[in-house]
């Protein structure tokens, strides 16, 4: 059989053509440090087409460069502009300490740096662009170019690298086609639903899977697109969401927490349709409350591996709104219990979730080991139900999510540890209204010292290896930790007791 019948790269090319073609008039909003720009989706086309030339100019094209930026619409040409060459944009996190930004540019091997102005990075010595006016009349010089090569769907568009709080950050490359068919399976009616007739906002940083491709969605399916560019609070984000009319937000619970209080606290409204909100649980109370501002919640659950958002919640019965929810098309799931084996999805059975896809990681870069072939290890404690919505209950993964940034418990108990009066600790995360999670460590003193939970977080900061809000919110002082069979921290039961014993009080 001839396998070419129809042979068609589903790549960022496909997603241009409808920009250019379709959409002309649809707008795109970007709030800069230089203020409002408002331009159509003809004039963004454009401006890329001339950046394409910019980085043919600069002997860039078609390789790896680096962008340390915010949401505004210069990232947003790079991120058509880089892969239509064939090259790959590397999407570094704004939050990265220098050391881990040397390291995930260098095994990227990135050819020039992208940034905006308040990033403070100095180390590289690769060509660097910063965006202001200055870069804007560059670009507006060059050329228009038509010249784009027909990339293949499975050369890489993106890449971004895990948070690397547990060793080192680890790159995850998403090609053409897992963009595009992630971005049209958001845009399915059962999933985000997304049409022409909407404003998208996406708050979730274009440094870290790519917005959760909303932009790609947006743009593919002729929405107006709303970037709220650098450090947006909660003042501008509802200023923005008013001016131009915004009806689909998307961002982490701790966003609409603070976007709920402003909104309550300077008896405002909020004229939006729908929170998109993900990364961590949010708390049912949230939702309760944009109900009440007449806003409907989607729940939507994903990682790094998965290109963000996998699976999605909505809903009307609030008090199952907790759930992760239904896999959008193209996405699997199943349940694995200790010896790989699968369970049923009888709400009930607990396991690892795994999953693949045509959006899930096969392998990160540059590692070496045979690609998974069956499914990918989500980390995440799970039951499924009957009708195939996933509950994430625990983590295996021994970190903990505050305000969707990882803290890494293994860091903070070897640093307790570390102190000549303590003989064992172990961090665990608790739930938090507000953080999703927070820190709280248990501590068993060495015999006959004294000590107490002040001189334990002064030692910390001493060491000056941790953000502030890395430190425990409490130490416990106990006379055991229970470990597993295997003699390990058993950090299960520990999350165990520690809930009953936050629930009676019991500290
Ligand atoms: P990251 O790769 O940094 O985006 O983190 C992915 C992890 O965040 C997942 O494996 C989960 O542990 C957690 N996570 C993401 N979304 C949710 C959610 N809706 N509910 C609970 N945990 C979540």
């Amino acid at each position: 059989m001839d396998s070419t019948i129809m042979d068609y790269n589903l790549n960022i090319r496909s997603i241009f053509w409808r920009i250019e073609k379709l959409y002309k008039d649809r707008e795109i909003i970007s709030r800069t440090y230089e203020g409002i720009v408002h331009y159509t989706y003809s004039d963004f086309a454009l401006r890329v087409r001339k950046l394409a030339t910019f980085l043919k100019t600069n002997g860039i094209a078609g390789e790896a460069v680096a962008s340390i930026a915010w949401n505004t619409h210069r990232h947003l040409e790079l991120y058509f502009a880089v892969p239509l060459l064939g090259g790959v944009l590397h999407t570094v996190n704004v939050r990265f300490h220098e050391s881990e930004m040397d390291y995930v540019i260098k095994s990227m091997g990135d050819k020039a740096i992208f940034m905006d102005k308040d990033i403070n990075y100095k180390n590289s010595t690769l060509p660097t662009f910063i965006f202001d006016e200055r870069y804007d009349e560059d670009v507006n010089s060059q050329e228009s170019t038509s010249d784009f090569p027909d990339v293949d769907e499975r050369q890489g568009a993106i890449a971004c690298f895990t948070s690397g709080t547990t060793g080192k950050p680890k790159g995850v490359i998403y090609s053409h086609r897992s963009v595009f068919i992630h971005s049209l399976s958001l845009l399915a009616a059962d999933a985000l639903g997304i049409s022409s007739s909407d404003t998208v906002m996406p708050i979730v940083p274009m440094f870290h899977i790519s917005a959760w491709d909303l932009p790609f969605s947006s743009l593919m399916t002729g929405a107006k697109l709303v970037l709220p560019g650098p450090r947006p609070k909660a003042e501008d984000i509802v200023k923005l969401i008013k001016e131009f009319k915004v009806t689909v937000g998307v961002g982490a619970p701790t966003v609409w927490i603070d976007v709920v209080n402003y909104v309550e606290r300077e008896n405002v409204d909020l004229p939006l349709k729908v929170v998109v909100t993900g990364g961590a649980e949010p708390p049912l109370g949230l939702i309760k409350k944009l109900k009440e501002l007449g806003v409907k919640t989607y729940h939507a659950w994903g990682m790094t591996e998965t290109e963000a958002i996998a699976t999605v919640n909505k809903s009307d019965n609030i008090e199952r709104m907790s759930e992760q929810g239904y896999p959008i098309p193209a996405f699997e799931i199943a349940l694995m219990g200790p010896e790989g084996n699968e369970l049923p999805w009888d709400g009930k059975s607990t396991g690892e979730l795994v999953a693949r896809g045509a959006f899930v990681t096969k392998k990160y870069l540059n590692d070496k080991s045979d690609a998974q072939t069956k499914w990918f290890r989500t980390g995440d404690v799970a039951r499924i139900n009957p009708d195939g919505s996933v509950k994430v209950i625990d983590r295996l993964k021994d970190l903990i999510k505050s305000g969707g940034e990882w803290i890494s418990s293994v860091d903070l108990e070897n640093a307790i540890m570390s102190y000549e009066k303590v003989l064992e600790a172990v961090v665990v995360g608790v739930k938090d209204e507000r953080w999703g999670e927070r820190p709280i460590a248990l501590v068993v003193k060495k015999p006959g010292m004294d000590v107490n939970e002040y001189e334990i977080i002064e030692y910390l900061k001493s060491l000056n290896r941790f953000p502030k809000w890395w430190l425990p919110d409490k130490i416990i002082f106990v006379d055991s930790i229970p470990k597993t069979s295997t003699g390990k921290l058993d950090k299960k039961l520990v999350r165990e007791q520690l809930r009953s014993m936050l629930e009676e009080k019991k500290y």
